[in-house]
């Protein structure tokens, strides 16, 4: 990496810490329609909207974009530019993803869409009682830490299996960059050390501890050079390797190890798991998309991740049951979009939570997952939605789908992070990539954390009738994932129009829903999309970003009937946008992110 950029990377990233500043105003729609924020709401600054018109990499660090500009300037694909990325990512945003963890990647090669699932699988010795003591459901934060929730790593092997289908340079050409920056070292963010700070459990672990924090328990401050020599020698490994490098041998018995020796609260993974493990080849859930409305209407086909995640379905019946009801006639600033959108989203979560698990275990209901996105099953869920909200939903029915399509030309988590890249040939490709928690299950093993991902099982086998929860801890099966990295085509020309996605846990479905909504019906550019106060329901309460939404509107949504809670809501949405005169691309601007290319 070239030392001017790294400087001016540097002081970018220290700088942008700071961009959280209220500003009263708001970016205006393009095509006349101006937005307002609410009234008395205060706002982020935005970032400029990325423009350019060769490729772009949008990622949740400077750093990472860099590394990912880096190959696609040496002739890489997307796909070489989302692997360096990754390996960067594992270094600079060690809370949120890494080689320790799981992953979704979308990709499109001007003709075909598909999925690589990278996400992790329970260890053969877990039974549907892993997070079950004295007869009860552990708490979240019980099981988070230790070696009880780790499941076996899926990224690297996505990787290689997307890198043998789509890359263009040698696979140990992309973990120079990494290999380099763990060498030399990188610079502590503001971001990170404030996670730092709050974090209890990382300090304790023996790796992590001396690595991120001082002898006083205070994390290393704003700006040291952080240097992982381990995790270096871990990348040069797998550069020379392959796979096999983590998946087998010294490394993986280190990870083995490290989740059985766990004092308290270890895990049940074996080398056997590890070297069994398999990314998989998937179809992505596409569905027709044309918003009613305000503006006239184009025809887009959005592209998502299928089970075992449950991001492409839900939003898929969001948006459907929204393009159903008055909401289509609204703006951002009425308070009944906002009843219509968190009535479309209690529906949705209502039949996520009934339905989606791992699909090499349960069946999708009436024998297909379109069953969940068809027309007339989402405008029979639309017609369910009144003037005062049902506060919970409950599952619906659906019938088999008529429509096919072909693969066409209350946790607010941290440990998450999303890719978005086009390369120079117009491949396109969204990818999503977690470690579950905020630094996951806090177990540091040769410079990179494990991941926590068999939280996001259903705790007890079982609801309150007795009946089998679809998303139950098995042997071998993966957790059901909210990550929704998300392609957008044309549907006229096929042409791709946008690859976006967002960390947040289950709230990265209403992130991504908003960055949909807000380009696709409202004509905002992605960036002032991302800009806009987040929003959401898992089913309960009507969640809004603290601070970001006027009291007046807050009442009108409580005369509803709405429980409203304001919380923060710290998206990390990345998007890029391919218009007629090149891309756009937008960051969060509550995060690190940024967008680069030429
Ligand atoms: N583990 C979560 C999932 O796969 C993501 C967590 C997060 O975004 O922080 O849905």
């Amino acid at each position: 990496m070239k030392r001017f950029h790294f400087v001016v990377l540097v002081s970018a990233l220290l700088a942008s810490a700071c961009s959280h500043a209220p500003s009263a105003t708001r970016p205006g729609a393009s095509g006349g329609a101006e937005f307002r924020q609410p009234e008395g709401a205060s706002g982020l600054i935005a970032q400029p909207g990325w423009h350019g018109q060769k490729f772009a990499v949008a990622t949740a660090h400077p750093l990472a974009s860099e590394a990912g500009l880096e190959i696609l300037q040496a002739g890489g694909s997307a796909v070489d530019a989302a692997i360096a990325v990754q390996m960067v990512l594992t270094l600079v945003e060690p809370q949120s993803s890494g080689i320790g963890g799981g992953a979704f990647l979308l990709h499109h090669d001007g003709r075909e869409t598909v999925v690589f699932d990278g996400r992790e699988t329970a260890p053969a010795a877990v039974n549907e009682t892993l997070f079950i003591e004295d007869g009860k459901p552990m708490s979240f934060r019980e099981a988070v830490v230790g070696g009880r929730a780790v499941g076996v790593p899926g990224t690297v092997r996505m990787l290689e299996m997307a890198h043998g289908a789509y890359g263009k340079l040698p696979w140990a050409r992309l973990f120079e960059p990494a290999i380099e920056l763990a060498e030399d070292g990188f610079p502590i963010s503001l971001r990170l050390y404030r996670l730092l700070k709050a974090d209890r459990h990382l300090r304790k672990d023996p790796k992590a501890g001396p690595y991120f924090y001082e002898r006083d328990g205070e994390p290393r401050a704003v700006g040291t050079l952080l240097r992982n020599a381990e995790l270096a020698n871990v990348l040069r490994r797998i550069a020379a390797e392959g796979s096999r490098a983590l998946y087998e041998g010294d490394i993986a018995q280190a990870v083995v190890d490290r989740v059985h020796d766990h004092p308290d609260n270890p895990g049940l993974l074996s080398m056997a798991d590890m070297a069994a493990y398999q990314a998989k080849r998937r179809q992505p859930l596409c569905t027709d998309y044309a918003p009613r409305g305000m503006r006239q209407a184009r025809s887009y086909r959005i592209c998502g991740v299928p089970p075992p995640s449950s991001g492409a379905i839900a939003i898929d019946q969001i948006l459907g049951i929204l393009n159903d009801t008055e909401a289509r006639f609204l703006r951002f600033d009425n308070p009944l979009w906002m009843h219509y959108y968190t009535e479309a989203a209690r529906l949705a979560f209502a039949d996520r939570a009934r339905y989606v698990a791992d699909p090499d275990f349960v069946a999708a209901p009436a024998g297909s997952w379109q069953s969940l996105i068809s027309p007339s099953y989402l405008a029979e869920r639309a017609r369910l939605i009144g003037p005062q909200s049902m506060r919970v939903a409950p599952p619906g029915t659906p019938s088999p789908p008529t429509t096919h399509y072909s693969s066409m030309p209350e946790q607010m988590e941290y440990g998450t992070s999303h890719i978005s890249v086009v390369d120079a040939w117009g491949n396109a490709l969204a990818m999503t990539s977690t470690i579950e928690d905020a630094f996951g299950a806090r177990q540091m093993v040769r410079g990179f954390l494990l991941n926590n991902e068999l939280t996001d099982f259903a705790f007890s086998p079982t609801d309150s009738s007795g009946a089998p929860i679809a998303n139950r801890v098995q042997p071998g099966k993966r957790p059901r994932s909210s990550m929704s990295p998300t392609l957008v085509f044309d549907n006229d020309s096929g042409q791709l129009v946008m690859s976006g996605g967002s960390p947040g846990g289950a709230m990265i479905i209403h992130y991504t829903a908003k960055l949909l909504y807000a380009t696709l019906n409202w004509g905002l550019t992605p960036q002032q999309a991302i800009d806009l106060p987040n929003f959401g329901s898992l089913n309960g309460p009507t969640l809004l970003e603290d601070q970001r939404f006027s009291p007046a509107f807050v009442d009108a949504l409580r005369s509803r009937g709405h429980e409203v809670k304001e919380l923060d809501l710290s998206s990390g949405l990345q998007a890029i946008r391919k218009g007629k005169d090149g891309y756009t691309g937008g960051a969060d601007p509550r995060r690190e992110g940024r967008v680069m290319g030429e």
